[in-house]
């Protein structure tokens, strides 16, 4: 099992997988990224300095002690759902099909990877499914995004979605593995792809937003979770039994929802 081997897995399983389309609708994902990174490259210990992504962050040789490399991967969704997520200040049924059947599709990844590297003679773990993956305070002790920023998928946006070549909407998972795999070079700089981080330019994601939680200063969390969950979420619940409103309107039509050469 190598780098290669990996990468078809995956590719392999999104585009077999019958559960990557939604009800009498498009494909929820194109063909992923897929990057790895070393276990034991230092950038994990920053995640856990204020500001990044939480104290309480693990690294990965927390979650695996044999750890070697993590598998890190980004599903995007397919411009037809895109599309339909752009009218209007509530999210498509496609968007949220796509949100909430997609994370079931990359969960089974996730487990698939797991047992075909285990198969393989090797130890691997997945935090998301592991009974020790916590959220506090809105941040968590392990973030898929900041697995794949350190894995070279791409860097972060004023909207705090992480801008690969293929744009920023779309699922991010990981698997932490004893197999030493070849780590791929990132950017250095973790706001190169936004050119609002970069040099003041672009900001199409604060007009984008409908309760005005992006702004230069960047995301105020605590407003967009309140419209997901407070505003928006009875009526989600209520019609389609989904937890809450996904929105994800500061991830369509804007320059980085079509990918890295946004700048
Ligand atoms: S829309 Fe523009 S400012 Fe917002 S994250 Fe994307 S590139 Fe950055
Ligand atoms: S998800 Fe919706 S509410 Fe939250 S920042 Fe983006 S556009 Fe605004």
């Amino acid at each position: 099992m190598n780098a290669e081997t990996i990468r078809s897995m995956i590719s392999d399983f999104i585009a077999e997988d019958p559960g990557n389309s939604i009800p009498s609708g498009p494909r929820i994902f194109d063909a992923p990224l897929v990057g790895f990174a070393d276990a034991s490259d230092p950038i994990f210990d920053t995640f856990r300095k204020p500001g990044i992504v939480a104290p309480w962050h693990r690294h990965p040789r927390n979650w695996l002690p044999s750890a070697r490399s993590v598998i890190a991967y980004f599903l995007p969704i397919t411009d037809a759902i895109l599309d339909t997520n752009i009218p209007g200040s509530k999210p498509s049924r496609e968007w949220m099909f796509a949100r909430f059947w997609g994370e079931a599709v990359n969960e089974r990844l996730r487990r698939i990877l797991v047992h075909r590297l285990e198969d393989g003679g090797h130890q691997a773990i997945a935090p998301l499914l592991s009974p020790l993956y916590r959220v506090e305070d809105m941040n968590a002790n392990w973030s898929e995004r900041h697995a794949a920023f350190a894995a070279g998928l791409g860097s972060f946006g004023l909207n705090r979605g992480l801008i690969t070549k293929r744009g920023s909407a779309g699922r991010f998972g990981s698997v932490i593995t004893s197999l030493p795999l070849p780590a791929t070079s990132r950017t250095q700089d973790p706001f190169s792809a936004c050119p609002n981080l970069t040099g003041g330019s672009c900001g199409a994601c604060i007009d984008r937003c409908p309760v005005g939680a992006i702004s230069s200063d960047g995301k105020d969390r605590d407003r967009c979770r309140e419209y997901l969950q407070e505003q928006q979420g009875p009526s989600v619940r209520g019609e389609w039994g989904f937890p809450y409103s996904p929105c994800g309107k500061c991830y369509v039509a804007t320059p980085c929802s079509q990918g890295l050469s946004c700048g």
